[in-house]
């Protein structure tokens, strides 16, 4: 029994998957404490869009340390979040001629999340919040609440009064629009409910399988919310910060959330930072209404300040849309050629296969994680095996990953 085994909560679940203790990481590498390698398809979830202990970030960090730039503020002013503020008006919302107000809620995803519905039910007035089938939110009570069933809920018993599941795009197979099942929801007043507070999403549905709403479906769901009035929320915690191509992941549909939530890679090395972007005429927080001791942490608005550095030009984002291809076509011709029954989806730099022997996933997974390839499963029943490697990867790296991931599975079938 090791240490972790011996002391540790059996909450633990990650290091269950990769039973290995990682010592460091540059770039898309990790190497755990025997000196062994393993090159990292898994990018802590979405943390680490810029890879690990990326140069220019770290020389911005140490320099700060250096210089015994100020760590804790609690929400006071600093000179830190000065930077970050400015700069990501400059480069992330005027150039997109977003205009948004910015609430530092806390360290996690989780905050974000439930600091953008409680406002949404301040606003409104209202209670009930609408989210999909197959969503992750967090794993407090209030973020629960519209996370999909199938995940763990241990505990989950004091949810928001109302929190109503639709079908998410696709669920219902191709022929049904479920967006239409949303508006004969919202249009049958004779039940007397009251119009949803909310609407929350992700875009792409990273840990509920990768499932990914279409352009269309998102200008519509965006139509639906305006018309009745209902905050749109999209959450923007896993697959923000560049993941699928784009800053935000709802650019491509060209639409404007009235909230966003940002954690995961806003700080770009791994420090705990979380972000929510208000319409500004929903900005009706009263001061203090949501604090918390953790809001905004220095050290991470110095890394996300310069993280921001790789927004200012388009060599990023183009560099996404081709290892978007190879990722594409290369997991496509790997089920072709084992004769495989699956289905690859993705945008940007997530991808997903749903295999319909749902226990091939954990398989190749387990083989990959062998053959010194960390990468994760995602879905109700881990059957989609996620690929979600930095957007920063070299190409050959890449290949490498793809090349182990096709070794894995001829593993997993044999
Ligand atoms: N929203 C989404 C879409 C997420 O993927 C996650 C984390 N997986 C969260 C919220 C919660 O973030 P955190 O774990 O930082 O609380």
């Amino acid at each position: 029994m090791n240490i972790f085994e011996q002391h540790e909560s059996e909450v633990r679940g990650y290091c269950r998957s990769f039973p290995t203790v990682f010592a460091s990481a540059k770039g898309a590498w990790m190497t755990d404490a025997n000196g062994r390698r393993y090159l990292d398809f898994f990018s802590g979830a979405g943390v680490l869009n810029y890879g690990h202990n990326p140069d220019c970030l770290k020389q911005a960090l140490l320099a700060y340390l250096v210089r015994d730039g100020i760590t804790h503020t609690l929400d006071m002013y600093s000179e830190a979040k000065a930077a970050f503020i400015e700069r990501f008006q400059q480069t992330i919302l005027e150039p997109r001629k977003l205009a948004y107000k910015l609430q530092f809620p806390g360290p996690t995803g989780t905050n974000a999340v439930e600091a953008a519905l409680k406002l949404a039910r301040k606003v409104t007035g209202r209670e009930t919040v609408v989210s999909f089938t197959n969503a992750f939110h967090g794993m407090s009570l209030g973020a629960l609440s519209v996370t999909g069933n199938g995940f763990k809920r241990a505990g989950a018993g004091i949810p928001l009064t109302h929190a109503a599941f639709m079908p998410f795009d696709g669920y219902m197979g191709s022929d049904t629009d479920t967006l239409d099942y949303l508006e004969s929801v919202l249009q049958d007043n004779g039940s007397g409910t009251e119009l949803p507070a909310a609407v929350i999403l992700e875009t792409v549905q990273a840990e509920g399988g990768v499932n990914v709403a279409s352009v269309d479906w998102l200008r519509r769901l965006r139509e639906i919310t305006q018309q009745h009035g209902i905050v749109l929320i999209v959450d923007d915690v896993q697959v923000g910060c560049g993941r699928t191509g784009h800053f935000f992941s709802f650019e491509e549909a060209g639409i404007v959330p009235d909230i966003v939530t940002l954690s995961k890679s806003l700080s770009g090395y791994g420090l705990p930072l979380a972000l929510v972007l208000i319409r500004p005429d929903l900005d009706q927080w009263a001061p203090g209404e949501h604090n918390g001791t953790f809001r905004g942490h220095c050290p991470a608005f110095v890394t996300a300040t310069a993280a921001l550095g790789y927004w200012c030009g388009t060599t990023l984002q183009e560099a996404i849309g081709q290892k978007s291809l190879l990722v594409q076509e290369s997991l496509e011709h790997m089920l072709n050629r084992h004769g495989i029954d699956g289905s690859v989806r993705g945008r940007g730099l997530i991808h997903g296969v749903e295999f319909t022997d749902a226990s091939l996933a954990s398989r190749i997974s387990q083989a990959c994680f062998e053959r010194g390839l960390v990468i994760e499963t995602a879905g109700i029943d881990d059957q989609v095996l996620k690929l979600l490697p930095s957007l920063t990867i070299k190409e050959d790296e890449l290949a490498h990953g793809l090349d182990t991931i096709d070794q894995g599975l001829r593993s997993a079938l044999s």
